[in-house]
């Protein structure tokens, strides 16, 4: 019988395909002799305890959204990685034999799987399959990954997975991975945000059943109503078909406004652009008649890798995008490592809020090495397109200042040496602290443009983590709040004759744009699947006339009555 699962439609689409139920530990470790003992069993130690504070938050997750007992075996696996018979045995042979710690946890591991097996008790027989899901994710660790095999997939399936990280997301092949199911995640996390960008359909938080989804079982993703069909009947994957023929023809259809600038009804013009993370989506963007990058997160190309990308390496891919956008504008974020971006390579002090600690520009300017190789890559390829250099979190003056001087800095260091470096690169910052919103006025004045990033600004205007289900009703784009301190932003910009976008999720969201149009935004950035659909309604619409209601929209109380109001308006338009 088909079962129904639902979840958060985070990527929209339909998908038919397999279901692939990532493993975590289908990698063999290869035997290496090390040198210095201690050290290998420090990285081991290192690894188990980051293994022990992601299984802590998993299981904190699981307690709050499904209750106490589904959470009990997440505890079962905190215990193993105590369990002295497995990791002291580990270290052991790491002293012992003079092995790499991968391979030593692993042999352990397996010889305790081969034991659990072996037993006649079924419940024993179970712990062989989380000693294996334990001693995968250490080893993962070792490996700079927080799961294995999503790179591996070749053929086409709908990956099924208690979540995924942004650096896994990064790895997934679209070309084969043609949707994904998490158990955990929200709609404004990297991985969702990744999936839109990639255009995978994608649904999270789609709770513990998922874990029920086998490998090899068919599996209907309706991203679009957020359901989850697993083992479907032959109707139902007949009327499915039909849905997805129809949802693809509805995107074809819109293709014809790829090339059209983005134009209201009563001539005023803004600008859609896409939002990226890696060289791979620009296909998508292109596609998609995106008039810029309004966002490239740069952090996104130091992951899924075990080292810092070089100079070089950086300096390619910044050119690379560039010379494909043709000089449109391309904004290019500076590294926003920290939150729910992570460098397993890079070992960061383990924060108890990492949203609220060293993250994005506050960590480049304590790393000025890293940040430097950034600026000066970036300076390097400015002179193969309209760069415009954007720093992320900045909350205070000090900050902007230093940043822009280690820029100027590593300018004139380049020109010294007789480098090319362009004369009209924009400097910008992200607004998305709410103390830069509110010195808004003070900060354009210093900065060349604006943008907004909403998937911020929000979480910490209403002290609600953008990934915690349990908050996520606070976590609303169209409140009076976010619209006033968006507006506010968008007032402090043109008073300076500046420009101001937004790079925030909210850019894309359809109940959001009227509203944003008529507060007098310039550029939209969003993930490059929305363009289409954003412009078509743009072009149907009179900016004026949404300016007329901001201020009756800002003196209302809550997003529903906002949102209330919007839909009627849209729905009397389109009449
Ligand atoms: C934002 O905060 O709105 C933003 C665009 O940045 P990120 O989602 O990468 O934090
Ligand atoms: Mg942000």
């Amino acid at each position: 019988m088909t079962r129904v699962l639902t979840g958060v439609a985070a990527s929209p689409g339909i998908a038919i395909a397999k279901a692939y139920r990532m493993q975590r530990a289908e990698f063999v470790p290869v035997k290496e002799k090390i040198g210095d003992a201690k050290s290998e069993q420090e990285r081991l130690r290192t690894a188990v305890e980051e293994a022990r504070v992601e299984l802590g938050k998993i299981r904190e997750l699981t307690e709050q959204r499904l209750g106490a007992a589904k959470a009990e075996i997440f505890e079962a696996h905190i215990m193993l990685l105590e369990d002295p018979d497995l990791i002291d045995a580990a270290l052991e042979k790491i002293e012992n034999e003079g092995v790499n710690a991968e391979y030593a946890l692993y042999e352990v591991a397996q010889s305790f799987i081969d034991i659990l097996s072996a037993m006649d008790n079924e419940l024993l027989r179970e712990r062989a399959a989380d000693v294996r899901d334990v001693s995968g994710r250490v080893i993962g660790r070792l490996r700079g990954q927080t799961h294995t095999a999503v790179s591996d997939i070749v053929e086409e399936t709908i990956v099924i997975a208690d979540d995924l990280t942004p650096s896994d997301t990064a790895q997934l092949k679209p070309a084969y991975v043609k949707g994904f199911v998490t158990e955990i995640g929200s709609r404004t996390s990297h991985s969702a945000i990744m999936a839109r960008s990639l255009e995978i359909p994608a649904i999270v938080g789609a709770g513990a059943e998922t874990s029920e989804i086998r490998s090899g079982m068919t599996v209907i993703l309706d991203a679009v109503e957020g359901r989850v069909l697993v083992n479907p009947s032959e109707e139902e994957l007949e009327e499915y078909r039909r849905k997805k023929e129809a949802y693809e023809r509805r995107r074809a259809e819109l293709r014809r406004l790829a090339g059209l600038p983005t134009v209201s009804k009563d001539g005023h013009r803004v600008e859609l652009a896409a939002n990226i993370g890696s060289v791979d989506d620009l296909q998508k963007v292109l596609e998609n008649g995106a008039e810029g990058i309004g966002l490239f997160r740069t952090e996104f190309l130091y992951m899924g890798r075990s080292s810092l990308p070089t100079e070089e390496e950086q300096y390619q891919i910044y050119k690379h995008v560039l010379e494909k956008m043709e000089n449109k504008p391309v904004v290019i974020r500076t590294l926003d490592i920290g939150g729910d971006k992570e460098l397993p390579y890079m070992k960061l002090p383990v924060e108890s809020n990492p949203f609220l600690g060293l993250r994005a520009v506050r960590l480049c300017l304590s790393r000025q090495d890293l940040f430097r190789t950034q600026l000066r890559a970036l300076l390097r390829a400015s002179r193969f397109g309209q760069l415009k250099i954007m720093f992320p979190m900045i909350a205070v003056v000090e900050e902007w200042m230093e940043a822009k001087r280690l820029l100027e800095e590593e300018k004139q260091r380049l020109l010294q040496e007789g480098v090319e470096v362009s004369g009209r690169i924009e400097v910008g910052m992200m607004i998305e602290v709410p103390a830069a919103a509110l010195a808004s006025e003070m900060f354009a004045k210093e900065a060349d443009f604006f943008s907004i990033g909403t998937n911020d600004l929000i979480q910490y205007t209403m002290a609600a983590d953008r990934m915690n289900e349990t908050v996520s009703y606070l976590y609303q784009p169209c409140h009076p709040t976010i619209l006033r301190l968006i507006r506010m932003v968008i007032q402090a910009a043109n008073k300076e004759g500046k420009w101001v976008g937004m790079c925030g999720e909210m850019a894309g969201d359809a109940r959001a744009i009227p509203i944003l149009l008529g507060m007098g935004l310039y550029e939209f950035s969003m993930s490059a699947g929305f363009i289409l659909p954003a412009r078509e309604f743009i072009m149907q619409t009179s900016r004026t006339e949404w300016a007329a209601y901001i201020d009756s929209l800002l003196a209302m109380r809550s997003q529903t009555e906002i949102e209330q109001f919007v839909q009627a308006k849209k729905g009397s338009a389109s009449e």
